[in-house]
Order: structure tokens, then C-alpha cells, then sequence
């Protein structure tokens, strides 16, 4: 987007840092500079708190009707822009477009969610049991918060945290990946379009994210903490949340287990693993890491698996025709090689991909490995990259200990065509969320999130808006 502003969304306005520094912004493809964008510091990141403390009780005050249709104002806009929104998003994160494209949709269900949700926060009434006294209770927004957005949903990962904080009554400080800011400016500038207040949203882009975030959730003005990205920082930023005792919720990341038993139909089982390792170039929290496939079937399930990955398109995600963009980084990248090299070592077969090509960007391609051993790196690391890692199993109660060991609990994934199977199977796994010969769990509409290191609390669904409110009970004797 040729408008798409790349200064710092303070107080309503559009600001460079304090210092006057900028960081670059690269397209994944070539490897190219984008742009410049601000590149906040602590002092910046000051400012944006002050003006979100500022429009905290006016904010909270806003009828419940009005923040609702500033959020669905702000739907329709999003949904309107898809197509410039999507080629933003491809060009600074590396997706096809038809994935930006359902990134964008995906992104703005959480505003239109949210804006039902704003006019349905309940309260409570009762007479307590001694019949002397009286409750009311009523919910209230927790405050200011902090946002901290990864970079592999750039849009989505921002609207699934600012829709229930506005919808609760919340004003807040954002922090985008680095490598991903322009989206963020981008969803900023259609806020401020749909009629946000000033001071409600502020945008911090930044390369310096321990500098800018830390005196923020240690100062005590910050009241909540809602972070997406990986369980390494995930940790130190609960850590650093303690002190001031800010109230956290954590997307952090994942090791999906995808179950295949002997009784699975093999084609759903295929399109579920299309879904559940390439959306996003398998660069997701949800993507499967440890493909279990029961011995019986597992030569057929890898011959047409391996099938279905070579036959992908790898290139540019603005080329029309391309299924697999480019990795986000050179890092990226090279921890996929590592990866698969350390599996390769220990014995594992290469049905298809496994070679890094020549040229610009940082394109990996479609890799399925068989006969991996399961003292690989890649079943205890989240692989974030199109590798999917086939080991064998004999029978179910083995399965499900090993798919639940590890220190990670966001989704499994289970293909069986047996009922009794299959819940007995889901309910043993120790996840947040599991797919039922489905490969795609997130909604807006359900709670995502995970148990163990995936994280605390959930977004999206009826309880998404709970992260953001808090009780207040009012103590009234009967007279
Ligand atoms: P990351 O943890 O490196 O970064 C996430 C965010 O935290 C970025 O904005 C980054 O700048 C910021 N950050 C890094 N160090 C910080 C610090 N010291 N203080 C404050 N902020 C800091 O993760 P990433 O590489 O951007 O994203 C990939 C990870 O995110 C994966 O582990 C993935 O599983 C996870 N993820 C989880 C979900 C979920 O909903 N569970 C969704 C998407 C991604």
C-alpha cells in the first residue's frame, strides 16, 4: 500500500521515535529492503503509555453500543480493503496472497466477533445466603494494556487481541513483530478511519522489544499482558510481569501431535495433514510437528502425502500459482536445514523437498521425512517451516504418551473413523484444542489456546472478552 504509514501511532498521531531511529523492513522474497519504518525506544514507548492512562476512564465510559460499532465500522473497512491489505501482508511476511487473502478475512471476523460481544458483557444480582446481605456484581476492563504480536499472523495475531480489549473497555500500547509492522500501522490507520478515540490505540514499532516492554510491565500502569510469540519469551516476560503483578495471557508456542490410526480414511487424513503442515508455510503455533501414523498404513499415508507436498508451487507469495511462499528470515530458514540435517543423520528418509535452492529469499521446500528416529530435534522443537516428520506406532495407549510428551499442549490432531476412538483419543490428549479428522481448528467463534508451556487463557469465543474484564462485586444488606 503505497499510503501505508510508517511512523509511530501515538495519541492519535503519527510520530517518529524520540531519536529519530528507523529499522528496515524486508521482503522475504528477494531479500530486499521494503522500507523504513520508526523504530521506537524506551522513551517512545513512555509516550504511547501515557496516552493509553489518559484515555483509560473515558474509554471505559463509552457506551458499550458505540465501542461495538466503532469495532464493526472497522470490520466492514478491513473487508473492503482485502486485496491491499493481503499484498501488504504478502510482501513483508512472504504468504501466497490467496493465504493473505484468507488472513484478512480471518483477521476482521475478530472485530465484527468482538463488536457482538461489546453490548453482551453481563453482571449479577443475588441475595446471599444469611438473606442479609445483597450482591451485585459487575464487570469492568482491566485497564491499560500491552499487546505483543509475532510476526507469522501479522494481522490476525493484532485484531484477535485489540477486538476484545476494545470491546471490554480496554485502551492499549501495541507492539508488532519487527518484521511485520506495516500491518499493524495499516490496522491503526482503520481504527482511527472507524472513529477510535485518540489515545485508546497506540502503535510501537521497534527492534529494541526487551528495552521498550520491560519498563512498561514492571512501572505498574500497564495492567494486563496479552502476549503471543514463543514460550522462551513467553517466560521472561511473565517473569518481568510479576513484579508489578500484571494480569497475563499467553499464546505461546506449540509441538502438535497428528494422530493417524489404522481405521483413519486415508484421504481426509491426507488434506488434513495439507492443511495442518502448510497453512502458512507451516510457520504456525498450530502447525503438526510429529506425524504418529500407525505402522499398518504409514507407507501408504507417506507415499501420498509426499505426493501432495512435491506437487506445491514454491515462490513468491505475489506470483500468481504459488501455494508456498518464501520463510521469514535467513534464522528461519536455517534452523528448518538444521533441523531436517540432524533428523537425516539419525536415519530418517527423504520422500520429497529436503534441498535448500539456489537465489534470492528464503525459500525451503516441501520436505517429508520417514523412519525418523524419535531422538530427532526436530520432535521436541517447533520445526516453523514445511517439514512434516513421520514416525510409527503400534497401539493407542502408546500413541497417546508419546504425543503427550512434551512440555507443549496447544492441538493435536486425530484421524480415526471410530466414535468411541475418537473421543476416548482427544480426551487423553493434553492440549487446548484438538482437531477431529479436521486439519484447521481456529475460529473466531472458539477459544484458542493451549495448556502446559502453549500458554494461560484463551482468545476468540464467548470467553475471549474475559482476558479483559475484571469482576467487581458491590457488598449491599437487605433493609
Ligand atoms: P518471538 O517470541 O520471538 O516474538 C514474539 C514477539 O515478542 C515479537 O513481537 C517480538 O518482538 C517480541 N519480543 C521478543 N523479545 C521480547 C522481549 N524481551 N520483550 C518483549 N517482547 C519481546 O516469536 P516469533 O518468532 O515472532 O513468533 C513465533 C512464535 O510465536 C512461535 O513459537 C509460535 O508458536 C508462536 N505463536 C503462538 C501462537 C498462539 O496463539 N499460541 C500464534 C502465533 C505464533
Amino acid at each position: 500500500m503505497t499510503d501505508t504509514p510508517t511512523q509511530l501511532f501515538i495519541g492519535g498521531a503519527w510520530v517518529d521515535a524520540a531519536d529519530g531511529a528507523t529499522m528496515a523492513v524486508d521482503d522475504p522474497a528477494t531479500g530486499e529492503i521494503l522500507c523504513q519504518v520508526a523504530d521506537a525506544g524506551p522513551k517512545d514507548a513512555k509516550l504511547a503509555e501515557e496516552a493509553a492512562v489518559q484515555a483509560q476512564q473515558d474509554w471505559a465510559r463509552t457506551a458499550p453500543r458505540v465501542r461495538s460499532e466503532i469495532l464493526r465500522r472497522a470490520y466492514e473497512i478491513i473487508v473492503e480493503r482485502t486485496d491491499e491489505l493481503a499484498r501488504l501482508m504478502t510482501s513483508e511476511m512472504g504468504k501466497p496472497l490467496a493465504e493473505a487473502r484468507g488472513e484478512v478475512a480471518y483477521a476482521a471476523e475478530f472485530f465484527r466477533w468482538f463488536s457482538e460481544e461489546a453490548v453482551r458483557i453481563d453482571g449479577g444480582c443475588a441475595t446471599l445466603p444469611d438473606g442479609r446481605n445483597r450482591m451485585l456484581l459487575s464487570r469492568r476492563p482491566v485497564g491499560p494494556c500491552l499487546l505483543i504480536t509475532p510476526w507469522n499472523f501479522p494481522l490476525a495475531m493484532g485484531t484477535r487481541k485489540i477486538g476484545p480489549a476494545l470491546a471490554a473497555g480496554c485502551t492499549m500500547v501495541l507492539k508488532p513483530a519487527p518484521q511485520t509492522p506495516l500491518s499493524s500501522l495499516a490496522l491503526a490507520a482503520i481504527l482511527k478511519e472507524a472513529g477510535l478515540p485518540d489515545g485508546v490505540l497506540n502503535v510501537v514499532t521497534t527492534s529494541r522489544a526487551g528495552e521498550v516492554c520491560e519498563p512498561l510491565l514492571r512501572g505498574g500502569r500497564i495492567r494486563k499482558l496479552s502476549f503471543t510469540g514463543s514460550t522462551a519469551v513467553g517466560q521472561l516476560l511473565l517473569a518481568q510481569s510479576a513484579q508489578a503483578v500484571v494480569r497475563t495471557s499467553m499464546e505461546l508456542g506449540g509441538n502438535a501431535p497428528f494422530v493417524v490410526f489404522e481405521d483413519a480414511d486415508l484421504d481426509k487424513a491426507v488434506d488434513g495433514a495439507m492443511v495442518a503442515k502448510m497453512r502458512n508455510m507451516g510457520e504456525a503455533c498450530t502447525a503438526a510437528n510429529r506425524f504418529f501414523v500407525h505402522r499398518s498404513v504409514a507407507e501408504e499415508f507417506g507415499r501420498r502425502l509426499a505426493g501432495r507436498m512435491g506437487a506445491l508451487v514454491v515462490g513468491p507469495g505475489a506470483r500468481d500459482g504459488v501455494d508456498v511462499g518464501p520463510l521469514i528470515d535467513r534464522r528461519g530458514r536455517a534452523k528448518v536445514e538444521e533441523l531436517v540435517a540432524d533428523a537425516v543423520e539419525r536415519g530418517a528418509q527423504v520422500l520429497v523437498g529436503g534441498r535448500t535452492p539456489e537465489g534470492p529469499g528464503n525459500f525451503y521446500p516441501p520436505t517429508v521425512l520417514a523412519d525418523v528416529d524419535p531422538g530427532s530435534r526436530l520432535m521436541d522443537t517447533e520445526i516453523f517451516g514445511p517439514v512434516a516428520a513421520i514416525l510409527t506406532f503400534d497401539d493407542e495407549d502408546e500413541v497417546i504418551r508419546r504425543a503427550n510428551d512434551t512440555p507443549w499442549g496447544l492441538v493435536g490432531y486425530v484421524f480415526t473413523e471410530g466414535l468411541d476412538r475418537a473421543l476416548r483419543v482427544s480426551e487423553r490428549l493434553e492440549v487446548g484444542m484438538v482437531g477431529l479428522n479436521t486439519g484447521l481448528v481456529s475460529n473466531p467463534a472458539a477459544p484458542f489456546g493451549g495448556v502446559k508451556q502453549s500458554g494461560l487463557g484463551r482468545e476468540g469465543g464467548r470467553v475471549g472478552i474475559d482476558e479483559f474484564l475484571e469482576y467487581q462485586y458491590l457488598a449491599v444488606p437487605v433493609r
